[in-house]
């Protein structure tokens, strides 16, 4: 079977794409599934915690692969990922920013570069992870058209109803023109603060702005801990801390995994 692929997307920096896409990862590996993280931020994040060597600011990546200028398959670029079971699409920063640029002047078929070159290795695994740039640009729609679902990824207090529906538009416009099979496979809410009122009072205009557009919040919420940013730093998952409560926090990511996946069954 070929890969589902899912892309986590906010045009808001800070808010757990990153975090996020590394966690989804590592509870798809412990369920023995194939899979491949692709870092679509031109700031490396990802690559620098999932790589399991690092990745030298010379060494070819996704921007090898999206580029025409560039001789390099997607093939060519992967790297193996911390653990058994996972790859890693590099970024390696300054090129893939030039990519962008290249991607604004580029004519028809600029958005589907990225959904040709996972073509070439989507048979390959069980679950391919994009982890976008905070930005709604041609990096993120190439992201969007090649992805069966989107995992929104949100702070509970960040997001506007403007800033939701601004993505939402997005999303429909790639729908239309480029991916009609793509969905939203849920909201994903991050650093929540259960014990504030205004995370609260937040949390409830923040569902009642997405079912309104029939969008699933995901539960439990995943709350704001310490050891989630440690463990990520880390390079480590949270089942590997050592903690009752990291793996517990594990846990809650693999909860969220079935679900991105019962969406897009
Ligand atoms: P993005 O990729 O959206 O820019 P990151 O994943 O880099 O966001 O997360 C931003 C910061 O928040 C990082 O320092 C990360 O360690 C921290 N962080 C993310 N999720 C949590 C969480 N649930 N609890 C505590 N810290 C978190
Ligand atoms: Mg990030």
């Amino acid at each position: 079977m070929t890969a589902r692929i899912f892309a986590l997307c906010n045009q808001k920096g800070g808010v757990g794409k990153s975090t996020t896409t590394f966690h989804l990862a590592r509870a798809a590996v412990l369920q023995g599934r194939r899979v491949l993280v692709v870092d679509l931020d031109p700031q490396g994040n990802l690559t620098s915690v999932a790589a399991r060597e690092a990745v030298e600011e010379d060494q070819a990546g996704l921007a090898d692969a999206l580029s025409t200028r560039a001789p390099e398959g997607i093939a060519d670029v992967i790297v193996p990922g911390l653990w058994d079971g996972l790859d890693v699409v590099p970024t390696s920063g300054v090129t893939l920013g030039s990519v962008r640029d290249e991607l604004v002047i580029a004519g028809a078929g600029r958005e589907g570069r990225l959904v040709e070159a996972l073509s070439k290795v989507a048979d390959n695994y069980d679950l391919i992870l994009i982890d976008c740039a905070p930005s709604l640009d041609q990096l993120t729609i190439n992201g969007l058209t090649a992805a069966h679902g989107v995992v929104v990824v949100t702070h509970s207090k960040l997001w506007s109803a403007n800033g939701l529906a601004q993505l939402l538009a997005t999303i429909e416009s790639v729908r239309d023109y480029y991916n009609p099979k793509l969905g939203v496979a849920g909201i994903i809410i991050n650093q929540h603060e259960e014990q504030t009122v205004s995370g609260r009072s937040w949390l409830e205009e923040l569902r009642t702005a997405a079912e309104g557009r029939g969008l699933r919040v995901l539960d439990p919420l995943i709350p704001k801990r310490v050891v989630i940013a440690d463990a990520t730093e880390a390079a480590r998952g949270l089942d590997e801390w050592g903690s009752a409560e990291a793996t517990a926090l594990g846990e809650i990511y693999a909860k969220h995994l079935s679900s991105i996946e019962e969406s897009a069954a």
